[in-house]
């Protein structure tokens, strides 16, 4: 009677712990589990020897003095790894060489934890150990069973090897260091410190689970004849898997999955540092064999760090268009996620005193996709204390004008309207890119023009004459007259430039679009009350009201005025507005030889179509130049339609303008 209800309750806890810690779908309420497992625990205390290895109490830790070293009866291999999606590609060809074309792939993301090997004789876990040097390794057998995602006991009775990942998850990392007092650096760590607890009692309070990965099968009811095969046998025996797996015809698809989890693993509640690739056939991989170290058979392909530290220089302060001021890093330059990072951003004063950054301190700097690195925290060191505590300025380092705050933003700003670095700022926006686009006038040029009294306002840079600019260092002739013409060429920009270049508050190019395609001319737009501005779709209150009293300060009135002297029309001549790319979606990538992308996404625009930065599901087209970026990997991968910068041109019906 006691054994079979002992083998019931063993059972009954054993199929709770699988469906909560392995298929993350809780059966009964923590209340039932724990009534039932304090049963069990008063049969077996009651009758000793009914004890089995696989009972859900055997998971609660004891001390041990020290690890045994033991002997692994399969060697675990390590993977040669590539940053490189070329060497992935000669990978194939090697592999594809020995084997015969399209050898299928299997696709898994790299678990970022501790490699440990677990033995079931049975069905039964008898022991596991850490990876070592892949040779032999320490025995934690006691440690493992208090992790709950391990299976005490398989669905079926094989006799199998497992490899698996141990991991802590992010979410739980956090947790644990907020409330410990020597914090871990990282998951791994933690999961590591956690794993190699004498008292696993310690172990057992840890978030700590598994994914296995690997299957040496050694008995089993149906032996699995590819490795995809086995992953999806490990699961069904009852070992947690990691969902995110791929099966692929060739090494172009494994190349597609690693560019697609390069950005989306920071989504993940487990860090990831990679892609492992395997042939997917065990009878090509039994071909393909051994190196001494690592098998022929499969290759890591690993994500760039994202992550490094280095040492803060100093924090300049800058000043900005708006007079925001700014702290910005000065690192001793280090290599990211390949490129090499000097500077990075602080965000604001209350970011430096929250992570108490202070000059000469180690930090950690980050790079996600296509964001400027950011200093996300000070690396623990002996000589922080030894810093002086950062002092936020008082003053702007440009006109020593106080600092003020303004209601309900965290910036500090030069209190100073015509605060030199202010006015610079601006003028260096009015020739940018996205404002009046001027080649060839750079910060320094705009600085020295400044200086010399030449440039005070925007209007001022269109009453300069060729030899103006000779009295710049270093300008020839031949520069002088670039700048000159570049000034001139500029005039010919269409209105939503220019009321994009005046550095309204709260207008950038968007929104300046927005505005002027509701306006024939600056006149009308400038009479326009802000009830109508913020009547145009898209235009807030706050941009309204800031647009409407722009137009109505005296200086600003006046400045218009001289720009109409110098012959500025103010029509809107954006012609050709039509509502022939309506509801259309582009992204432009690379470089076009016809226009810039800020020109294609202009007439784009002009035909009622719509630009966006990012690739999704949404998009209509990808618009692709020279060397494009992982735009085109995506737009590949969602099935959107891309088109070539010929194909794009005949779209837009401008194909045959651009023949000679
Ligand atoms: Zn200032």
């Amino acid at each position: 009677m006691s054994e079979s209800r002992i083998n019931f309750l063993k059972d009954e806890l054993n199929k709770y712990a699988y469906n909560y810690y392995v298929l993350d779908n809780p059966l009964v309420s923590d209340f039932e589990y724990d009534k039932l497992f304090s049963e069990l625990k008063e049969l077996e205390d009651k009758y000793p020897e009914l004890i089995t290895a696989d009972s859900p109490t055997q998971r609660v830790g004891g001390l041990s003095s020290s690890f045994d070293e033991v002997k692994h009866k399969y060697r675990l291999y390590s993977l040669d790894n590539t940053y490189n999606y070329d060497e992935l590609r000669k990978w194939y060809e090697r592999v594809t060489k020995e084997c015969g074309d399209n050898v299928e792939l299997v696709c898994e993301l790299k678990i970022d934890g501790l490699a440990i090997a677990l033995r079931y004789e049975n069905g039964i876990f008898v022991h596991g150990a850490t990876r070592g040097d892949g040779i032999s390794g320490e025995e934690i057998t006691q440690n493992l069973k208090t992790i709950k995602a391990i299976p005490l006991k398989l669905f079926e009775k094989a006799d199998i090897e497992v490899r698996g990942e141990i991991y802590m998850p992010v979410s739980s990392f956090e947790k644990l260091n907020k409330e410990s007092e020597k914090p871990f650096a990282n998951p791994r760590n933690a999961a590591a410190g956690s794993l190699r607890q004498l008292d696993s009692s310690v172990t057992a309070k840890r978030d700590l689970s598994m994914f296995t990965y690997t299957a040496i099968v050694e008995k089993a009811e149906t032996m699995p004849k590819t490795h995809w095969d086995s992953l999806q046998y490990l699961k069904k025996i009852g070992f947690k898997t990691n969902p995110n797996i791929r099966l692929v015809k060739d090494i172009e698809g494994a190349v597609d999955f690693c560019k697609e989890w390069e950005t989306k693993r920071f989504d993940l509640d487990y860090a990831t540092d990679g892609v492992v690739i395997k042939v997917n056939s065990f009878a090509f991989q039994r071909e393909l064999g051994f190196t001494s170290r690592a098998p022929k058979w499969a290759t890591a392909f690993k994500f760039p760090p994202e992550e490094i530290s280095t040492k803060l220089l100093n924090i300049e302060i800058g000043v900005g268009k708006t007079g925001a001021v700014t702290p910005v890093a000065i690192l001793e330059p280090v290599l990211l996620a390949g490129s090499t990072v000097s500077r990075a951003s602080l965000h604001n004063f209350d970011e430096i005193k929250r992570l108490d950054v202070r000059i000469g301190d180690r930090v950690l700097i980050k790079k996600a996709a296509e964001i400027i690195p950011k200093v996300i925290k000070v690396v623990d060191a002996p000589e922080h204390e030894t810093l002086p505590v950062y002092k936020v300025p008082e003053n702007c380092p440009e006109c020593s004008s106080p600092l003020e705050e303004r209601e309900g933003e965290v910036n500090l700003y030069c209190s100073n309207p015509k605060c030199p670095a202010v006015i610079r700022a601006k003028l260096e926006y009015w020739v940018s890119k996205e404002a009046m686009d001027i080649d060839f006038i750079g910060p320094s040029v705009i600085s020295q023009l400044y200086s010399l009294g030449l440039v005070k306002s925007p209007v001022d840079f269109y009453k300069l004459k060729v030899e103006d600019f000779l009295k710049l260092d270093l300008v020839k002739e031949k520069s002088a007259s670039n700048m000159y013409n570049s000034i001139q060429e500029s005039r010919k920009r269409p209105l939503s430039r220019f009321i994009t270049a005046l550095s309204i508050r709260h207008v950038g190019k968007e929104t300046a679009d927005l505005i002027t395609s509701e306006f024939t001319n600056l006149d009308e737009l400038m009479n326009a009350s802000s009830e109508s501005l913020s009547n145009i779709e898209g235009i807030g209150e706050k941009i309204a009201l800031s647009v409407y009293e722009f137009f109505h300060n005296s200086e600003n009135i006046k400045l218009i005025e001289e720009f109409k002297t110098l012959g500025f029309a103010f029509e809107n001549t954006v012609q050709y507005r039509t509502d022939e790319l309506s509801g259309k979606t582009f992204v432009l990538t690379g470089t076009l030889q016809s226009m810039t992308r800020d020109e294609a996404g202009d007439k784009i625009k002009a035909r009622g179509g719509k630009t966006s930065s990012s690739v999704s599901k949404k998009t209509s087209y990808v618009v692709a130049g020279d060397n494009p970026g992982s735009k085109l990997d995506k737009a590949q991968n969602l099935g959107v339609i891309i088109l070539n910068e010929d194909e794009f041109l005949k779209l837009i019906g401008e194909a045959d303008e651009k023949k000679y």
